[in-house]
């Protein structure tokens, strides 16, 4: 006889009773994904009027679809494309959104000695807060790589909550008290939609009906562990008007279904910080 379904141990509680906590984030690379790919400004035309769609034109659409809905979104912003984009950056914070740090030029912070990211992390930061007016609170390393010391360097700067690494379906804490909102790479849209022939990113773009339900059976087993779906995308594809379509129907899916609790980073690591989602070990 074949036993009942199984059912995995639940990892957190969340607020209201919800059954899953989600995040949807934005990364808004901008230009920086052309540059530090070796791009540059005198060259590579194409390359970066592709990356700069995200700003001038994708961020926008996908900021009207989040007003549509009233859902909030997390936007991490290098200091290089909130200096260039002022006004974006400004929209998102008076929406009600949150703006989180990712570096000045998209550096690989694992190339950089640890004075060398320090320095990266401050100029963000008095960038960030002068065209924005609030200081961000979270930090998603660039390509979410990050060194052995860049838990200290986040605290040690006052912030609140890292989003780089993979290593639960919930939040979890550092040694320091830093909180990780861990994601994976499955819950991007690069692998899935990002392409550039010369110089070379991406990979065969996949089709629409195969993301809406990989990312839809991804909610729903996040809600059967009570774990936190923390779903990464970037303007210059998700912004396209096909690509909103389709994150459309998955929001409306999430809406319809009222089973999660849609937060921002910060709110999620308040959440984690209080312990009130720790039935198990380490996790928070
Ligand atoms: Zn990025």
């Amino acid at each position: 006889m074949i036993p009942p379904e199984f059912q995995p141990a639940k990892r957190a509680e969340w607020p209201g009773g919800a059954a899953c906590a989600v995040m949807l984030c934005f990364d808004v690379d901008g230009e920086t994904v052309a540059l530090s790919e070796g791009a540059t400004y005198g060259s590579h035309r194409s390359f970066l009027s592709m990356c700069r769609y995200g700003p001038e034109v994708g961020a926008p659409r996908l900021l009207d679809l989040f007003a549509h809905y009233r859902l909030p979104a997390t936007f991490f912003v290098p200091a290089h494309v909130a200096g260039g984009h002022p006004g974006l950056v400004r929209r998102i914070v008076a929406e009600g959104h949150e703006l989180g740090l990712h570096g000045d030029r998209h550096e690989k912070l694992t190339a950089l000695s640890r004075p060398r990211e320090e320095a990266v992390l401050d100029r963000s930061l008095e960038v960030l807060e002068r065209v924005a007016g609030v200081r961000p609170s979270g930090h998603r390393a660039p390509w979410f790589a990050t060194n052995p010391w860049t838990p200290e360097v986040l605290v040690s700067r006052g912030l609140d909550y890292s989003a780089s690494e993979m290593g639960d379906d919930v939040p979890y804490l550092h040694d320091n008290g830093l909180v990780e909102i861990p994601g994976q790479w499955a819950m991007e849209d690069w692998e899935q939609f990002a392409f550039h022939p010369e110089p070379a990113i991406g990979f065969q773009p996949a089709g629409h009906d195969k993301v809406l339900r990989m990312w839809w059976d991804e909610y729903l087993a996040a809600k059967r562990v009570g774990g936190c779906y923390v779903l990464t995308m970037h303007p210059f594809l998700m912004g396209r008007p096909a690509k909103v379509r389709l994150l459309e129907d998955l929001l409306r899916r999430i809406l319809e279904d009222g089973g999660a609790w849609i937060a921002r980073g910060r709110e999620i690591a308040d959440w984690a910080r209080r312990g009130t989602g720790t039935p198990t070990g380490e996790s928070v």
